[in-house]
């Protein structure tokens, strides 16, 4: 998800790309690339990287001649920070965190809240590095995060003035016209950015400086900007856009509506770089359908990975589709390196499988055990993601599936539901006036919206936790 403005100053050659040969037409343009910070109650580097920044990134500079930087507000490794942030074996880890106000909106919520990230003078020594850019492209991964890039806009606006600032991600995706009035930005991209960049870009800095490009397919796309992180032990790939399922909850199709894969051969290439290149150790796949049609997608990359011997530790923070994992598969999963596995199995109650989603059933969670035990991973590797927070929800239910989970040596981890808009979820919290349509985009946060359903869901939460802090300390 792109170029650094190097720490120490720019005087890190390697981290600075030439101009491409364009450059020959006049004077050297700059663009800037910036991830923005986190405003939220809880926030953690879950093998957490802004993959699509860097995508756009690398096909700005493969095609204008314009040099890129890159200020990554949630790198913590940065060696400006005051203490060290150090990572967990598997490359996750905690972020810098500066407690501020609440927006006024969220005073109802009885916790802390936290800028996560740069501190602002950090921000402010690296943006004083860059030289004055011709656009600033930022993104922003959760609708309720946008005051990160409002902060952004801010302080790109107090350095260079009117500078052209271009908006994409999943916020503006999901919410367009909030972002076109509220985020400071000049510029929303909607949905994937690789073929509306150079158009923008066109416009901005005129045809002779910006190739004209048209992205067909995933494999068209050049290999995300990698480079330009600070640290490139762990890293994010995608193989595939989108997901066959539609889930009520969830805003994949709103994302990507159809579902695509990357060819097998230009997956394992792309991997060949990262772990000889760039000394990758940890890959973290961000795909939303890793496993559909694995017989010719993930079982092909599992194989050219185990041929070639990758020393790679391999993780799925999105979580697996748990009907997906037939005995072969388990092999080659735990043969090329997978070291813990997230399953995506939400409930083990058939009914509410059934009407929030049917990509799984229960039956599906033992079939998957049997075949990853049999290939060798241990049930404490196994995550279970249980999905919690929605309106009317069996906590009681909920208590049963934690219970049986532990109960079956797994791991369940609670994934908060976050009402997004535009989800058939969205529409019924809407109908019942939890949320309005044009509450603010803060209220989805996932925390806010379980203080906003009231202390009944917050007791029964707390029951919950308690199991889980109980279970897991007999681990
Ligand atoms: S299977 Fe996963 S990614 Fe697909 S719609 Fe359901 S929740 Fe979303």
């Amino acid at each position: 998800m792109w170029v650094r403005v190097p720490p120490s100053a720019l005087g890190d050659e390697g981290r600075i790309h030439p101009p491409p040969a364009i450059h020959r037409f006049g004077s050297v343009k700059h663009i800037l690339l910036v991830n923005p910070w986190i405003y939220d109650f809880t926030a953690y580097d879950f093998w957490l990287k802004p993959l699509g920044l860097l995508q756009i990134g690398a096909i700005v500079r493969q095609y204008t001649g314009c040099q890129i930087h890159f200020i990554d507000c949630l790198d913590r490794f940065h060696p400006g920070l005051k203490k060290s942030y150090p990572s967990k074996p598997d490359g996750r880890g905690p972020l810098p965190k500066e407690e501020v106000d609440k927006p006024e909106v969220l005073k109802f919520v009885p916790r802390r809240f936290s800028r996560y990230g740069l501190p602002l003078d950090v921000f402010k020594e690296e943006l004083a590095r860059v030289p004055t850019p011709e656009a600033v492209l930022v993104t922003c991964n959760l609708t309720y995060w946008y005051p990160g890039v409002q902060l952004v806009c801010e302080l790109v606006r107090q350095r260079f003035g009117q500078v052209p600032i271009i908006l994409g991600g999943i916020y503006p995706t999901l919410l367009p016209e909030h972002a076109r009035r509220h985020s400071g930005a000049d510029i929303i991209i909607i949905g994937p950015g690789e073929n509306q960049i150079l158009s923008w870009l066109r416009t901005i800095l005129g045809d002779r400086l910006v190739q004209e490009r048209k992205f067909e397919e995933l494999d068209d796309l050049p290999l995300p900007a990698y480079d330009l992180l600070r640290n490139t032990e762990t890293l994010p790939i995608i193989t595939s856009r989108g997901c066959p399922f539609r889930c009520s909850y969830c805003a994949s199709s709103l994302l990507f509506p159809g579902f695509e894969q990357k060819r097998p051969q230009q997956v394992i290439a792309d991997i060949q770089i990262l772990t000889t290149e760039l000394n990758c150790q940890n890959l973290a796949f961000y795909d939303d359908a890793l496993l559909i049609g694995s017989r010719l997608h993930f079982k092909p990359i599992l194989k050219g990975l185990i041929d070639r011997s990758f020393r790679l530790s391999l993780y799925s923070p999105n979580g697996l589709h748990v009907q997906a994992i037939d005995e072969e598969l388990a092999q080659l999963m735990k043969a090329a390196g997978f070291k813990s596995l997230y399953l995506s199995q939400e409930s083990l109650d058939p009914v509410w499988l059934k009407e929030y989603s049917p990509k799984v059933s229960p039956e599906n969670l033992k079939e998957a055990l049997y075949y990853l035990e049999m290939a060798g991973f241990d049930r404490q590797q196994l995550n279970v993601y249980l999905l919690v927070g929605l309106p009317g929800q069996d906590w009681e239910q909920i208590k049963k599936d934690v219970q049986e989970i532990f109960s079956s040596g797994l791991k369940p981890r609670l994934a908060y539901f976050s009402p997004i808009s535009g989800t058939r979820e969205w529409e019924k919290i809407v109908e019942a006036g939890i949320l309005q349509k044009d509450s603010d985009p803060l209220l989805q946060n996932k925390i806010a919206f379980l203080y906003k359903q009231g202390e009944e869901v917050i007791s029964r939460l707390r029951e919950v936790e308690k199991i889980l802090k109980e279970e897991g300390r007999r681990d």
